[in-house]
């Protein structure tokens, strides 16, 4: 596309994360003139996804998915296994499902993103009917973030804590060296299906994040604490981002936040891909019938469940390992429904509610219950530093 030229399209969508080729994809299929753009559309994305297998919208093949484990297991005070599959994404499957063939799509960078016009750094401007912005999530600074540390181990050396067709989606066991006065953090670990395990170490909900050398040490001492002995060769990846992107505001005057950027980053979980996959033909029926697709994505109830899930980000970032480990061993014996209501369902309010009502009430001893919902040590971790607690002596480092 030469400078300053102008197109119109019916859709423009801007950036090709998963969300943004997701719904590009589905509103070409949907008979739409779509644009999209990215500064490097086919670039293969960098993290990881995995996601419940459930979640993911019926469109899209078996061939998005990499690895399935049927019994995901979990570790709080004692191992809990989830009746639900679960599985990682396949990084190349899952690009190839959603193909931009008959889309207009253009190599660049966006510098302003109007309702009804983008304009990209080579002075083109795109005129579409409908803007989608799906440019990801801004750097987190001091918000509350999900930090994450991942080494890619040997499937043979991983034995010791994942064997095939397992994985281990939350581990609160005391085993990454840090201190009780020291904010927590969990191990996750799935194996990618490439003979490869990935081991990852997590922070959530803290104000700007754990530092990556923190968890790197957390990662190295827990996987040496279970008997996993690395090579030192082995690849890594890093997380850090915010997880309080609040959904946008409805009306038409802007171009439509979408994905993690609009609301769709799950404020507990830091997961983001299954449900902008899940609303994308949500959005673009909307625009079919000539809807807003905020009120569409959006309604009161979806609201409400966001709202309600900003409590559970805030209590994760002021609880010690021991009451994390506490607080989840109470929600892991929640029903079914009440689990996916907080992890999964979009506007399940009522069983959210129950379930987060519940957890509170089932986690013991009794005076940790005013740390879950703040009316003590609110601010536990709000200016930790990690520097500091490095020097101190003893620490297994
Ligand atoms: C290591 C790691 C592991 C993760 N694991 C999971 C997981 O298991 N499950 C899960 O659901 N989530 C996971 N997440 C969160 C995940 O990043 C997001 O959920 C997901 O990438 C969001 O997709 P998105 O399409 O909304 O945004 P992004 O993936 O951030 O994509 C944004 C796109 O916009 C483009 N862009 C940015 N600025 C411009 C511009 N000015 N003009 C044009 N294009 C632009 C970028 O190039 C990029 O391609 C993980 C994140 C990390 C870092």
């Amino acid at each position: 596309m030469s400078d300053g030229a102008i197109r119109e399209f019916e859709v423009c969508v801007v950036g090709l994360g998963p969300t943004g080729r997701a719904l590009a994809h589905r509103a070409v299929r949907a008979g739409l003139t779509v644009v999209a753009v990215d500064p490097r559309p086919d670039r293969l994305w960098p993290p990881t996804f995995a996601c419940w297998i459930d979640e993911l919208p019926e469109w899209l093949p078996p061939s998005a998915i990499a690895v399935r484990v049927p019994k995901p297991a979990v570790w709080t005070n004692a191992m809990h296994r989830i009746d639900r599959p679960y599985c990682v994404l396949s990084k190349t499957g899952l690009r190839d499902a959603l193909p931009l063939d008959d889309a207009t799509v253009v190599a660049g960078r966006a510098t302003r993103v109007g309702a009804n016009d983008v304009e990209l750094t080579d002075g083109t401007i795109l005129r579409a009917a409908t803007v989608f912005d799906t440019r990801g999530l801004p750097t987190p600074r001091q918000r509350r973030a999900a930090s994450a540390y991942g080494i890619f181990v040997d499937a043979e050396a991983a034995a010791p804590m994942v064997t095939e067709g397992e994985a281990l989606l939350l581990d609160w066991r005391l085993t990454n060296g840090a201190g009780p006065d020291e904010p927590p953090s969990f191990l996750y670990a799935v194996p990618l299906g490439d003979g490869t395990v990935l081991f990852e170490e997590v922070s959530q909900g803290l104000r700007g994040g754990m530092p990556q050398h923190e968890l790197r040490k957390r990662a190295l001492s827990r996987l040496a604490a279970h008997g996993i002995t690395l090579t030192g060769t082995e690849s890594s990846e890093a997380a850090h981002y915010p997880l309080d992107q609040r959904p946008p505001r409805k009306g038409t005057a802007q171009a439509i936040p979408f994905g993690s950027r609009g609301g769709m980053m799950h404020p507990c979980t830091g997961y983001s891909v299954a449900d902008s996959l899940a609303l994308v033909d949500t959005a673009i029926t909307a625009l079919l019938e000539g809807r807003d697709p905020l009120a569409d994505l959006w309604p009161w109830q979806a609201r409400l469940t966001y709202w309600m899930r900003m409590r559970g980000l805030w209590g994760l970032g002021r609880l010690t390992a021991e009451q994390s480990a506490a607080m989840f061993d109470a929600f892991f014996n929640a029903s079914p429904r009440g689990q996916r209501a907080l992890l999964s369902a979009h506007d399940d309010y009522t069983a959210l509610g129950a379930v987060l009502f519940n957890t509170v009430a089932r986690t013991w001893p009794f005076r940790w219950r005013y740390d879950l919902v703040g009316w003590t040590n609110r601010n536990r971790w709000v200016g930790f530093d990690f520097a500091a607690a490095d020097r101190e002596p003893g620490r297994i480092g």
